[in-house]
């Protein structure tokens, strides 16, 4: 796609090509359509130290290179074109930069004659600007999930988003209010793994920007209220060949997986202490994850790596035949590692026959002390960092000093958390919400 025509045709007037880093926060340059035929061959120029990339100042200026597939007119300001790029520097790309990551991930897993298709499940709530309460002083049930008022109450944002999909053409098909006062999720048509990824960031900085202009903010911190369910990104799951047939799907199957799905599973839950450290990345995650029960009477984050059938309180669900849903991530995941991890953990489990074992049909939430050899999910960043250091699957499929890097910023980040002053109070402190209510 020749982006100079495509914005004549569009009439696009300026460009945000951006990367993501790997917090997951967006870097964007506003970039003229005058000069994006240049912009495309040799992409937009960042200083990689600036950011969350454990670079150096010594090192050369990275050039995020637009993928023009990727492109989205902001449906709010068309004169406006996103375009999520890919990370080069001396001529090569970033091989630590989190879009990248998951590019190869895919190559890897093309080599099998095989992609993943993922959709994603992002919550988030709807807050005061100062993220002290939430927005809507009268959503107050104790049960408040799918509450109809509640949900109409913020009808104006809600459809607007959901229009921008529609014209966007992701096929969204459902609105609801979710199970913590002022939380909603919204979902749309899975897709290609890549392309989920890229909509994933695009659609929380699309909420998060059309709640701005309502005079609310919206967050998908995993827990912004210590009582209240936290926000999770479950991803629902299926592995393909080239020629459109899911190898993840056996009807014969009890649970209808076929041996490929299962060892798929498998190498997930094989490595599912050191994802941990990607999929649940903040301090804050860990009140998310282990946390006890909730106002609404469950806080529907797993605690144990164990799969089911269509029992949610396990870290894999299986839904249907054909897929599963992995529900270990938080919302401030990124999009890009969400992806890239799982299927690093699947070809892990695909090549090594991991077996997951059998499904439990315990109740996790009220039962999980009989699940006596179910292994525990990590209790803080800090032993899930611990883990992804010494991750055999992880450190292969992403190189050590990929996972070094990650690593080093994160334990900095944990760092500053417990050098603030109220790092030993309880519950959800002021840094947490500081760092983690934007992500
Ligand atoms: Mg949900």
């Amino acid at each position: 796609m020749d982006l100079k025509k495509e914005a004549k045709k569009r009439k696009i007037k300026y460009f945000l090509i951006c990367y993501v880093d790997f917090f997951g926060v967006v870097r964007s340059k506003l970039v003229p359509a005058q000069v994006i035929d240049q912009m495309q061959k040799e992409g937009a120029g960042f200083a990689g130290f600036s950011t969350y990339l454990d670079m150096s100042p010594a090192d050369a200026d990275m050039a995020s290179i637009p993928d023009p597939s990727s492109l989205i007119q902001l449906p709010w300001k068309p004169e406006v074109g996103w375009l999520a790029g890919d990370l080069w520097m001396n001529g090569e790309p970033v091989k630590s930069s989190p879009r990248v990551m998951l590019r190869n991930q895919i190559e890897k897993l093309k080599k099998k004659n095989m992609n993943l298709k993922s959709g994603v499940e992002c919550e988030y709530f709807l807050i005061s600007p100062d993220g002290n309460s939430i927005a809507d002083e009268r959503d107050q049930a104790s049960k408040p999930c799918y509450d109809q008022s509640a949900l109409m109450r913020q009808y104006d944002l809600i459809s607007e988003i959901c229009d921008a999909m529609i014209k966007l053409g992701w096929g969204p098909y459902q609105n609801d209010h979710e199970d913590a006062n002022g939380q909603f999720e919204m979902n749309w048509d899975f897709s290609n793994c890549l392309q989920t990824a890229d909509r994933h960031v695009f659609f929380k900085f699309m909420v998060k920007s059309l709640a701005e202009q309502k005079g609310l903010r919206a967050t998908f911190m995993p827990k912004p209220f210590e009582n209240k369910t936290g926000n999770g990104c479950h991803a629902h799951l299926s592995v393909w060949d080239k020629n459109g047939k899911n190898l993840f799907l056996d009807k014969k199957d009890k649970l209808g997986l076929s041996k490929t799905a299962y060892k798929f599973m498998g190498g997930i839950m094989h490595s599912a202490e050191a994802l941990t450290a990607w999929f649940n990345p903040t301090v804050n995650s860990y009140k998310r994850i282990n946390a006890p029960v909730t106002d609404s009477g469950a806080t529907w984050s797993p605690n144990t790596i164990t799969y089911s059938d269509n029992n949610r309180t396990h870290m894999i669900r299986v839904p249907g035949s054909g897929r599963f849903e992995l529900r270990l991530m938080d919302g401030a995941t990124n999009p890009y590692l969400l992806q890239a991890g799982i299927i690093a953990a699947g070809i892990d489990g695909i090549e090594n026959n991991r077996n997951p074992g059998k499904p439990s049909f315990l109740n996790m939430y009220a039962e999980a002390h009989k699940a006596k050899s179910a292994k525990k999910l990590p209790k803080n960043l800090e032993t899930a960092l611990s883990h992804l250091s010494k991750s055999k699957v992880m450190n292969k499929a992403f190189s050590k000093e990929t996972i070094n890097s990650y690593v080093k910023l994160r334990s900095l980040d944990i760092k500053d958390f417990k050098k603030s002053k109220d790092s030993k109070k309880k519950g959800i402190t002021e840094w947490e919400k500081l760092n983690t209510l934007d992500c």
